[in-house]
C-alpha cells in the first residue's frame, strides 16, 4: 500500500549466493526496497518471509514483486511468501515481474496449493487467491511504471541461464542499480551510471573451490559454473568505479558463511579498484540511500 513518501533504503533480506544452507549461516537472495512510498521486493530466495518479518514489516506490506531469474536460490520462497500474505489478510493486488517461464512456476504452486487455496476461500471466505496476484515479464525494451517507480531491465550476462536481468529503479532523483546475478559486464557500466547505491553480485574466487569441494558432486561442474557465471569482487569495484556510483554494496556472495573468509577479505579485492562507500552485505542490513541518506 502505497505510504507517504519516505528515505529510499534496501533492506538485504538474504545475502548468500547458491542455494544451499548451513546451520547458523546467512540465507539465499532476496532484497527489500523501499522507494517512493512503496515497498518492493526484489528476489525470493528461501527465508524471504521470515526476514521480511525480522525487518520489522508484516507481509502485507509488499507492494510488488520482482524476481531477477529462476535459479531457484531467486525464486523458491515465492508462492510460500505470497499465500503467507493472503492468510496474514492481504486486501490489494501483488503484481509479479520476472522473466518469461514466471508463469510456469506461479501455476505450478497454484496446483501444488489447489486444495489448500480452494478450502481457505470457502471455508474461511479469504478473497479469491487468484484475482491478488497477476504475472508479468521483465524486459530491457520496455520499463515499468511501479505508482511512480520507473524500473528498467537490463539483460545481464549469467550462462547458461537465458532470461537474466539486472534492475534499475528510479524515483524522485533517487536510483538504485542491481546486478541480479552475473558475469562482469560493461554495460553495467552506462546502465549504473551515477546509482545512489549500486548491489552488486560478488565472489572471491579463491574461496569458490573450497566450497565446491564442501558440496562433493564429483566433477567440475558446479566451479565452472561459478565462475563464468558470476563476479569476482575486484572486477565489481572497477564496476562500480566506472559508473561512479556514490554507494556500494556487495550481496549474493559466494563464499558465504565460510569462516575463513572474513569482510576484510572482500573489503581487500575491492578497495583497490573502488574508493567509494563499501557495504559488504549481512542478512538484515538496511542501507538507506538518495535525497536524504
Ligand atoms: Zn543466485
Ligand atoms: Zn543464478
Amino acid at each position: 500500500m502505497k505510504t507517504e513518501d519516505m528515505q529510499s533504503a534496501v533492506v538485504l533480506l538474504g545475502t548468500k549466493g547458491g542455494p544451499a544452507i548451513r546451520p547458523g549461516g546467512p540465507m539465499p537472495t532476496s532484497t527489500l526496497v523501499q522507494m517512493g512510498g512503496l515497498t518492493l521486493l526484489v528476489d525470493a530466495g528461501l527465508g524471504v518471509a521470515r526476514a521480511i518479518g525480522a525487518a520489522g514489516l508484516p507481509l502485507t506490506a509488499l507492494d510488488a514483486v520482482l524476481i531477477t531469474h529462476l535459479h531457484s536460490d531467486h525464486v523458491l520462497e515465492l508462492g510460500p511468501l505470497l499465500h503467507t500474505a493472503w492468510t496474514g489478510g492481504l486486501q490489494h493486488e501483488i503484481p509479479i515481474f520476472g522473466p518469461p517461464g514466471i508463469e510456469t512456476y506461479w501455476q505450478g504452486f497454484l496446483g501444488a496449493m489447489e486444495y489448500d487455496i480452494a478450502l481457505r476461500e470457502e471455508d474461511e471466505g479469504r478473497p479469491p487467491f487468484h484475482e491478488l496476484f497477476s504475472i508479468g515479464h521483465l524486459s530491457d525494451m520496455r520499463p515499468i511504471d511501479l505508482e511512480g517507480v520507473l524500473v528498467s531491465a537490463l539483460r545481464n550476462d549469467h550462462p547458461p541461464v537465458e532470461h537474466s536481468f539486472a534492475l534499475k529503479l528510479e524515483h524522485g532523483g533517487d536510483t538504485l542499480a542491481l546486478s541480479g546475478d552475473t558475469a562482469p559486464m560493461p554495460r553495467m557500466i552506462a546502465f549504473a551510471r551515477d546509482a545512489d547505491l549500486l548491489v552488486h553480485e560478488a565472489m572471491l574466487p579463491e574461496g569458490v573451490q573450497a566450497i565446491v569441494e564442501r558440496m562433493g558432486t564429483g566433477d567440475n561442474r558446479l566451479l565452472e559454473h561459478i565462475l563464468r557465471s558470476h563476479s569476482p569482487a575486484d572486477e565489481v569495484g572497477r564496476i562500480a568505479a566506472g559508473a561512479g556510483v556514490k554507494a556500494l554494496a556487495l550481496n549474493h556472495l559466494i563464499p558465504s558463511g565460510d569462516p575463513d573468509i572474513t569482510e576484510a577479505h572482500w573489503r581487500a579485492a575491492v578497495e583497490p579498484s573502488y574508493g567509494g562507500p563499501l557495504h559488504v552485505g549481512r542478512d538484515g542490513m538496511v542501507i538507506a540511500f538518495g535525497t536524504g541518506a
